[in-house]
């Protein structure tokens, strides 16, 4: 085996935490190498390390077999690495090839250099189909061209060993097809490329082995073509993960949220609904696809009762709630039966540092039920929460412990207990599985599929094609702003919704049922 790069022993600590702790890893020169594991595995840290952002406690980098020791991330890209980062690290203001040449010592922004810069530039763009205009500002840039220019800045520094950390979370379908056509045409150059992702999908279809961490370790390495995704999320999870979502027919009925012809700002007071129209009805999940920042948020907060309308309506449960004159706030809404669990947990739906108990209750602390005497009963909301700790497999089941002790799947599993038992009319839902663990995420979608079963509504919001696949009756499709799509499930593809991610028609055979009820 040819070994690009190895990881011997490393070891990171951030305080308490172990983020890494003796982990070992081979990547063969010329492969796609893949790094799965949950939110929190340390798979970032590992790579930051590798990259030079981060000094080991104790262990050993080689590369060609050779121990070294980066002080920084020059050194590494000296030495040809590069890193695309979760969170990109361009200069906005700057165009795409200024951002590409910036940083680099010997280079200076003038005459000569930078018609240089541009030739190569230019061949590195049409080589890998990596086309982006090289004098538009970043800032006007989609996200999918801003990863482009990261990547082309890796390869304009000569990159031999690509990292890419989570590269795929905020692109189409199409953006992530067009994404992996890149990573194979390096590979086939005989480039390394390290690739970090949770999506299993991605593992199995890109790389050719796959190193798998949990709790800060390396627990396995495969070669993918002798592994499964099933075998994968065991590894991950530590324990057998089942995915079965027991889907039962209901008839929906009636439309319990009609949201017509809505407009609203964001918090820039720039248009982030431009006219969304559509109906859910009890007994059926709406699901709600796009790209994140395509208006998904801000319809949410208008029908929730946290951000103003400036045209249209929302009716709920046949009682208008929001228009450009007024808009019921969150209290009066969950008064109606309106339920919901934020996208964003820690800020609108829990208080990190408050206890379990305490956010057991939040928004229901009127309810009588914890009351006696008039007055809020510590021991009637303990009980509430352990039995909605119970119910709902919150681990570990301490009342007492402050909200921000608990794994962000756990959060969630008393964030979705909390709502569900309140018997909702209409559950809204947005991004239920980010940042959970694959084991809750199961239980989740079973809890919301049971929901459903017994005649609730739900409108789901998530970024992840999979979830909307698995659990949506109907889906639309959110681009810059407005329904761009809408359609079964069982009749679109990936595809499809990838195309009305990015802005196109819904396709005829979308099995459309219509989504304004009249
Ligand atoms: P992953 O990328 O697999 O989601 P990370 O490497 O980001 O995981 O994190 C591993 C663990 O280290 C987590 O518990 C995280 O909270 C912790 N951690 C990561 N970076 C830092 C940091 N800069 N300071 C403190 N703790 C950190
Ligand atoms: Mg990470």
């Amino acid at each position: 085996m040819n070994v690009a790069l190895e990881a011997r022993h490393l070891t990171k600590r951030f305080g308490d935490v172990v983020a890494n702790s003796g982990v070992n890893m081979r990547v063969e020169r010329g492969t796609v190498h893949g790094l799965v594991g949950e939110n929190g595995a340390g798979k970032s840290t590992l790579m930051n390390m590798v990259f030079g952002l981060y000094q080991p406690d104790d262990g050993e980098i080689l590369l060609d077999g050779k121990t070294v020791h980066f002080s920084g991330p020059q050194e590494a890209i000296d030495m040809g690495l590069g890193m695309v980062h979760q969170h990109f690290k361009l200069v906005e203001p700057f165009t795409v090839l200024e951002n590409v040449i910036l940083g680099i010592e010997d280079a200076p922004l003038l005459g000569d250099a930078v018609s240089k810069a541009r030739t190569k530039l230019e061949a590195l763009e049409k080589s890998y189909g990596l086309e982006v205009n090289m004098d538009t500002p970043v800032e006007d840039l989609s996200v999918g061209e801003r990863q482009r220019v990261e990547i082309l800045k890796a390869l304009y520094r000569e990159a031999q060993i690509l990292i890419l950390d989570e590269p795929t979370g905020v692109l189409t379908p199409q953006e992530t097809e067009s994404l992996f056509e890149i990573i194979a045409k390096l590979r086939d150059e005989g480039k390394t490329i390290l690739l970090i992702t949770h999506k299993l999908g991605e593992i199995m279809a890109i790389t050719n082995n796959v190193s798998v961490m949990r709790g800060g370790k390396v627990v396995a390495e495969r070669v993918t073509s002798e592994t499964s995704a099933d075998e994968l999320a065991e590894l991950m999870v530590g324990r057998a993960v089942t995915k079965e979502v027991g889907k039962t027919v209901v008839k929906a009925s009636e439309a319990i949220l009609v949201v017509d012809g809505l407009c609203a700002n964001d918090d820039t007071m720039h248009k982030a609904l431009k006219g969304v129209s559509f109906a859910v009805r009890s007994g059926e999940i709406l699901g709600i696809a796009g790209v994140s920042g395509n208006g998904q948020s801000e319809l949410v907060e208008v029908i929730t009762g946290m951000r103003a309308a400036t045209a249209g309506e929302v009716f709920f449960d046949g009682v208008l709630t929001a228009s450009s004159d007024d808009f019921l706030k969150a209290d009066a809404l969950r008064a109606l039966g309106l339920g919901h669990v934020a996208e964003d947990r820690l800020k609108f739906g829990m208080v990190s540092d408050m206890s379990a108990a305490e956010n057991s209750i939040l928004g229901h602390q009127k309810d009588a039920r914890y009351h006696k005497h008039g007055l809020l009963n510590p021991r009637l909301i303990t009980e509430h929460c352990d039995d909605l700790m119970q119910k709902y497999d919150v681990r570990p089941p301490l009342s007492q412990l402050p909200v921000g002790g608990f794994s962000g799947g756990n959060q969630q599993k008393l964030a979705i207990g909390r709502e569900v038992e309140n018997n909702p009319k209409l559950l809204i839902v947005g991004q239920p599985t980010r940042g959970v663990d694959i084991g809750a995420i199961a239980f989740i979608h079973d809890r919301l599929v049971a929901l459903r079963n017994a005649g609730c509504a739900i409108l789901l919001v998530s970024s992840e094609l999979e979830e909307l696949m698995a659990l949506a009756d109907r889906l639309i499709v959110m681009c810059d702003g407005v329904v761009s799509g809408e359609g079964l499930p069982a009749k679109l593809s990936e595809k499809d919704i990838g195309l009305m991610m990015a802005g196109h028609k819904t396709p005829e055979h979308s099995g459309n049922v219509g989504g304004r009820v009249s």
